[in-house]
C-alpha cells in the first residue's frame, strides 16, 4: 500500500467527506491558512459537494443535475482534492485508508483529521426493500426518480392491462420527514404537470402514496403546519397513511401494517439517517447510535471525557451537544442548518490548535426555522412563530437556499433555472438509457449486415 507522507513537509489538515459541512469548512480554511502554514486535504469519492435541498427540485425538473453540485476543485483551488473513499482510520497512527475508484487503496497520513462524511440512509429488514427500493440521498437518485417517473408515464400510455397500468403508476414514499414529503411532493407535482400531454393517460391514473410511522409529517415544523401539509397533498390527490408502517415490498407487491395490499413500481425509502458507517472501522469514539463523540467545540471525546487531541467532527455523522437545550436526547438535530454553522467553530478551533492555542469556540445554535418546497408556486415554512404556506412559502424557499448555494459562480447557474423555468415550465424531460449508455451502440455492432443486393446490370435486350 503507498504512503502519501507530507510531501510537503507542512501540517496536515484532512477533511473526510466535502459535503456540506467538508466543503465550507474547507472554503474558508482555505482563506483563513497562512501561505505554507498547512495542506488542506479533502477526501470524497465524489469530485463535488451536493447540496442536498435542492435534489427534490432535481427530482421534479425544476433545476438541472449538475446546478445541484458545486465542483471541488474549481472552488477549493488551494486545497488537496483526493477522489477516494476514506475506508479506514487509525488515529493513533494519524493515518487514513483511501480506496480510489480505480487502483490499490493507499494510506494517507494527516496532523488534524475532520470527520465530515455525513450520514446514509437508515434500512430496516423490510422483506423486498433492498432489491426493490431506492434512497434519496444522491443525486444519480434524484436523476433516476425523475427518469422513472416520466419513464413510466410514457410506458403506462401503452398498457392495456388495468392491474398493470396501475401497477406502473403507483409510486410509494416511505417516510414524512422533510425530506420524504419534499421529494414526494415535487414528483407528484411534476407527474400531473406532464400527464396532460397524454391523451390516454389522466391525473386519476396516477398515485402517489406516502407511508409514515408516526401520527405527523414534517418533525421540523408545528403541528398546525404538519397537518396543513397533510391536508394539502391528500386535496392534491396523494394517499397518506400515518401511523403506518410498511412490512413487505417483496416483488413489487406492498404491504402495510393497516392490512391493505397493493401493486407498486416504484418504492423511494426516506424513513431517517444514522451516522456514516465509516467511523466502524476506526479507533475513534462513537456513541450507541454510531455517531463520533464530540464536545461542543466539536473535539472528539473518548469514553471517559478525555479530548482526543487532532481529532474533529461535526454534521450528521456526529453528535454534538445543543447547548441551547433543544435537540433530540440533547444534540443537534442532523441537517444543514447545523452543518453549515459548524463549519467556522471548526475552522476557528483546528487553527487555533494547529497554532499552539487552547481557546476554543463553543458550538451553539438555535434552529431558525424551516422551508420547504413542495412543487412550483406550493410550499410550507416556519421562521419561529411566523408560519407561511403556499406561494409565500415557496418564495421564501427559494430565496434562502438560492442564498445559501454556495458561490456565485453557483447561485447564478442556480437562478438561471428558475428563470428558464418561470419563462417556459420546468423541464420535465427524460433521459431513458443513462444506466445502458453503450445499448445502442453495442446493437448498431451486432445487427445483421443488410442482405447483399445483386447489382450486377441485366445486359440491355436488342
Ligand atoms: C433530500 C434532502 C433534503 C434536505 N433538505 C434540507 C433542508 O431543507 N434543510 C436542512 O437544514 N437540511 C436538509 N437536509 C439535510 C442536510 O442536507 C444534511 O443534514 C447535511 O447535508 C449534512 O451535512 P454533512 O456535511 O454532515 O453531510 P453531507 O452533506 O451528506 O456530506 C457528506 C460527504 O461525505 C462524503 N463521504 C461519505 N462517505 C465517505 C467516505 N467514506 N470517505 C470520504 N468521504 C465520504 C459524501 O460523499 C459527502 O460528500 C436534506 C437532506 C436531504 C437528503
Amino acid at each position: 500500500m503507498a504512503l502519501i507522507r507530507n510531501s510537503k513537509l507542512r501540517p496536515r489538515i484532512l477533511i473526510v467527506g466535502g459535503g456540506y459541512l467538508g466543503f465550507a469548512t474547507a472554503q474558508r480554511l482555505q482563506k483563513s491558512v497562512a501561505h505554507g502554514e498547512a495542506t488542506i486535504t479533502v477526501v470524497d469519492p465524489h469530485p463535488y459537494m451536493t447540496y442536498l435541498p435542492f435534489l427534490p427540485e432535481v427530482a421534479g425538473g425544476s433545476i438541472e443535475p449538475r446546478h445541484a453540485l458545486v465542483p471541488l476543485r474549481r472552488h477549493l483551488r488551494k486545497c488537496e482534492i483526493v477522489s477516494g473513499k476514506v475506508t479506514k482510520i487509525t488515529h493513533a497512527e494519524k493515518s487514513v485508508v483511501v480506496e480510489p475508484g480505480i487502483g490499490e487503496p493507499f494510506e494517507l497520513d494527516y496532523d488534524h483529521i475532520i470527520i465530515a462524511a455525513g450520514s446514509v440512509p437508515r434500512t430496516l429488514p423490510i422483506p423486498g426493500l433492498a432489491e426493490e427500493g431506492i434512497g434519496f440521498k444522491q443525486i444519480e437518485e434524484a436523476v433516476a426518480l425523475r427518469d422513472r417517473v416520466l419513464t413510466r408515464l410514457d410506458e403506462a400510455a401503452l398498457i392495456e392491462d388495468d392491474a398493470e397500468r396501475r401497477k406502473a403508476l403507483t409510486f410509494v414514499f416511505v417516510g414524512g420527514g422533510f425530506a420524504g414529503i419534499e421529494s414526494l411532493a415535487e414528483l407528484q407535482d411534476m407527474a400531473s404537470d406532464a400527464v396532460r400531454h397524454y391523451d390516454t393517460l389522466t391525473d386519476a391514473d396516477i398515485r402517489f402514496v406516502l407511508v409514515e410511522a408516526l401520527g405527523r409529517v414534517m418533525p421540523e415544523v408545528g403541528e398546525a403546519q404538519a397537518r396543513w401539509v397533510v391536508e394539502s397533498l391528500r386535496e392534491r390527490g396523494v394517499d397518506v397513511y400515518l401511523e403506518t408502517f410498511l412490512k413487505s415490498c417483496e416483488n413489487k407487491h406492498i404491504v402495510l401494517s393497516t392490512g391493505e395490499e397493493f401493486d407498486a413500481d416504484t418504492v423511494v425509502w426516506n424513513a431517517g439517517v444514522k451516522a456514516n458507517p465509516v467511523l466502524v472501522d476506526s479507533d475513534l469514539p462513537i456513541d450507541e447510535r454510531g455517531r463520533l463523540q464530540v464536545r461542543a467545540d466539536l473535539q472528539v471525546e473518548d469514553d471517559n471525557g478525555n479530548v482526543v487531541e487532532g481529532a474533529w467532527g461535526a454534521g450528521d455523522v456526529a453528535a454534538v451537544p445543543d447547548l441551547t437545550g433543544g435537540g433530540v436526547g440533547g444534540y443537534c438535530v442532523p441537517n444543514a442548518q447545523h452543518a453549515i454553522r459548524q463549519a467556522p467553530v471548526l475552522v476557528q478551533n483546528v487553527l487555533s490548535a494547529l497554532r499552539g492555542g487552547d481557546d476554543f469556540k463553543q458550538y451553539s445554535h438555535k434552529t431558525i426555522g424551516s422551508v420547504a418546497g413542495l412543487g412550483v408556486g406550493k410550499g410550507v415554512a416556519q421562521i419561529g412563530d411566523f408560519e407561511a404556506r403556499g406561494l409565500l412559502a415557496w418564495i421564501m424557499h427559494r430565496g434562502y437556499h438560492g442564498y445559501a448555494m454556495p458561490t456565485l459562480e453557483r447561485k447564478v447557474r442556480l437562478f438561471g433555472n428558475w428563470f428558464v423555468g418561470a419563462l417556459f415550465g420546468r423541464d420535465a424531460s427524460q433521459v431513458v438509457d443513462l444506466g445502458d449508455p453503450r445499448g445502442a451502440f453495442v446493437e448498431a455492432a451486432h445487427s445483421k449486415p443488410a442482405p447483399k443486393k445483386d447489382t450486377k446490370k441485366e445486359p440491355a435486350k436488342s
